[in-house]
């Protein structure tokens, strides 16, 4: 089967011929459909977590496809199922990681991997999906959208009336002001550098769109005190800001990746008194619960995803597609396996 391997970072994926290895115990083999490319796979590429000791490796960690075979003890799901493949953990069994081979060595793959025609994933890291969803939308639901939501929900805590700051309105930013929006938090306030983004999150229900280019516009909003801020872009001066942003009692919630030697400084006092601050690790996403709940809303018309959908390339076509993602261009960018006209 074809697969993108990173070989090397800040080098383009490697699209090469990887076997497909037999099943061991809690694993299954899923035929993919479609595969989403969020930061942290620019991040592996990039090495901004650090030095990557897993090289050559596969990547990406949220999908959709089809279940052709499961391993021994697996029984969440059966063949011809369809699931949403994700990085957070459900129920079922943790495999170990599969062992792909690619020109007569072993090439490392974690408990999910989706830059791949096939993938053998840990039972935990699927959701089956009822067959009547797009393969295109569900694959949002193994990251972006989960985790935009989850921060909203279980994160954040977010009630009706309670205002907002998102900084970063792009995969997961536009999620979470679109779980605003479904708690009518009052204002929300979008903030991005790209104006396209603006559009779209003003398209998906925010109340004010602050273009961060301009850095008085930013600062105008500075004295509102925010109840909750989210920043999705782990920058070190913007999770400053978020902090900043934020209300005396309020949440600054850090959702973006930090360069692995980069710290911020922030003035502590206001934690004395109710001010919280921490990271969100994916949304505190359960995708056995959370999944098909976002599935009622989508089939609803209470959730947009086929709106997120900016971009669409087939696998032959990944490094575009990730150099598409990394200047921004994109709103959700997603890889479809096999032929794009099928
Ligand atoms: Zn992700």
């Amino acid at each position: 089967m074809k697969a993108a391997i990173l070989v090397e970072q800040n080098a383009p994926l490697v699209i090469g011929e990887v076997e497909i290895p037999k099943l061991d115990v809690g694993q299954v083999l899923v035929k993919v459909k479609y595969s989403g490319i969020c930061g942290s796979q620019l991040d592996e590429i990039s090495g901004k977590k650090g030095k990557d000791l897993f090289l050559p490796h596969l990547l990406g960690h949220e999908g959709s496809g089809v279940v052709i075979d499961v391993g021994l003890g697996v029984n969440k799901v059966k063949e011809g199922d369809h699931v949403v493949l994700h990085w957070m953990k459900g129920s079922g069994i943790n495999s170990f990681p599969p062992k792909f081979m690619w020109d007569g060595a072993m090439v490392n793959a974690g408990c999910v991997t989706t830059f791949s025609e096939y993938t053998v994933v840990s039972e935990n890291r699927v959701t089956p999906i009822p067959t009547d969803i797009g393969f295109d939308v569900a694959s949002l639901l193994g990251c972006a959208v989960t985790t935009g939501l989850g921060i909203v929900f279980n994160n954040a805590n977010l009630k009706p009336g309670q205002s907002i700051a998102v900084f970063g309105v792009g995969g997961v930013g536009l999620n979470v002001v679109q779980g605003a929006v479904l708690v009518n938090a009052y204002p929300i306030v979008a903030i991005d550098i790209y104006v396209h983004k603006l559009k779209q999150a003003m398209a998906f229900g925010a109340t004010y769109r602050v273009n961060a280019t301009y850095l008085e516009d930013v600062e105008v909003w500075i004295s509102r005190g925010f109840d909750v801020v989210v920043e999705t872009t782990g920058d070190r001066n913007i999770r400053q800001m978020a902090y900043e942003f934020t209300g005396n009692k309020g949440k600054t919630i850090l959702a973006g990746v930090p360069h692995h030697q980069e710290r911020i400084t922030i003035d502590s006092f206001p934690l004395h008194f109710g001010h919280q601050i921490f990271g969100s690790h994916g949304g505190d996403t359960q995708p056995d619960i959370d999944i098909p709940r976002y599935i009622q809303l989508y089939k609803l018309g209470k959730l947009k995803l086929d709106e997120q959908i900016t971009h669409r390339y087939s696998l032959d076509k990944i490094n575009k597609a990730i150099d598409v993602v990394r200047k921004g261009l994109a709103g959700k960018c997603v890889i479809k396996m096999g032929k794009m006209k099928a």
